[in-house]
């Protein structure tokens, strides 16, 4: 409870809730502006930037893009106010990226009810939140549709935590379980009735992930010069010698080209297929390059301490843990 009520205070009192989002008490504004919270949150942290990815990406674009007028106006607004926590259920225990071909999770209809079946896994948020998109094939004509499903008051419908994580530790996770889940034709998205739809939604919250992935070198690049700065090697901090400027420099430069083919993309139109399919691709490499040259520069700062008499009880840890500044710091705990 500790993280639903403090990361919804938090978020309310930036009026974060629906960015990008026009009407339904969503905080509106352009596609850029979000991209540039997503950076900005998932710099401080990762797993928070993946909670409102979730929640206001995925859950409320569902609804925006594929719910009926009428779902809108009944769902958006209290989740526009972080009162409604939404998740998004597409993954399934054996089928990941083949969703769009092999979804497992059955939805049959009934005269005005559907009944659903089957197994979500890895739901961001599922193990607290309110209310569930989840998506089912269609037993009468194959095709994947998506339902708003009430967590709490809805019977058949259970989640377990996924415990053990080795990242995104905050986010919650969960498997969800569908047994004769029965929901109502009133909460079936309206607009969603091929997985065509379900990749409206998807496409526009794979330009987020580039956002985030950006942040998250950002971060990752002030922690390193930071520690850099500090650590006094030769009687001089090591950000002074060629080497690790050498790292630096690239690092920065990766931030640069990130930073700008994001603005670009948010410029371009973020929903356009390819641009954002590149833009993800191009981010997490740069990511990836990132990570590696931090965990070089602590290698390298190991091999120093580890060959100094007095300096070896660093040798444990020769890298801090990246620290966040007090103000932003979200204490998210269960
Ligand atoms: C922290 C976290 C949070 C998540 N949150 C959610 C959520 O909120 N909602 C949700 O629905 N899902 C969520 N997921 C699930 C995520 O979307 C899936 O992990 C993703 O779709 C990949 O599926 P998979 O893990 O089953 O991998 P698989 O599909 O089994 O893929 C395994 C590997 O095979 C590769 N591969 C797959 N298909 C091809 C192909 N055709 N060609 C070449 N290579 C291929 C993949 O790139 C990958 O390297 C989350 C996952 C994590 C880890």
């Amino acid at each position: 409870m500790r993280f639903r009520s403090s990361c919804c205070r938090h978020s309310r009192s930036c009026s974060l809730g629906g960015l990008g989002f026009e009407g339904y008490g969503c905080a509106g504004g352009s596609q850029k502006l979000f991209g540039f919270v997503a950076m900005e949150l998932a710099r401080v942290d990762a797993s928070f930037c993946t909670f409102f990815g979730v929640h206001s990406g995925l859950a409320m674009g569902s609804i925006y893009l594929d719910g009926s007028e009428e779902q809108k106006q009944k769902w958006l607004p209290p989740m526009a106010r972080w009162e409604k926590i939404g998740c998004f259920g597409l993954t399934e225990p054996l089928v990941g990226s083949g969703t769009s071909g092999g979804m497992t999770t059955t939805a049959k209809r009934e005269g005005d009810t559907w009944i659903l079946n089957g197994q979500k896994r890895w739901i961001g948020n599922a193990p607290w939140c309110d209310i569930s998109i989840i998506w089912a094939r269609d037993v009468a004509d194959n095709q994947v549709k998506g339902f708003i499903v009430e967590n709490k008051t809805t019977p058949g419908f259970s989640v377990e935590k996924i415990e053990h994580k080795i990242a995104l530790k905050v986010v919650q996770n969960g498997q969800i379980t569908l047994k004769d889940v029965r929901v109502p034709e009133a909460n079936r998205l309206q607009g969603g009735n091929s997985f065509r739809d379900t990749a409206r939604v998807l496409r526009m919250t794979r330009y987020m992930v580039g956002w985030a992935s950006t942040g998250i070198q950002m971060g990752a690049f002030e922690a390193t010069l930071k520690y850099a700065q500090e650590r006094l090697q030769f009687g001089k901090p090591i950000a002074s010698f060629q080497m690790v400027q050498d790292l630096l420099a690239k690092m920065l430069a990766n931030v640069t080209a990130c930073q700008c083919m994001m603005v670009r993309l948010g410029a371009d139109g973020p929903t356009r297929a390819s641009s954002a399919t590149i833009t993800r691709r191009s981010r997490r490499r740069s990511a990836r390059q990132n990570r590696a040259r931090r965990s070089r520069g602590a290698a390298s700062c190991w091999a120093a301490t580890a060959s100094s008499p007095t300096t070896t009880s660093r040798a444990s840890s020769p890298m801090p843990r990246r620290s966040t500044p007090t103000k932003a710091r979200i204490r998210c705990r269960t």
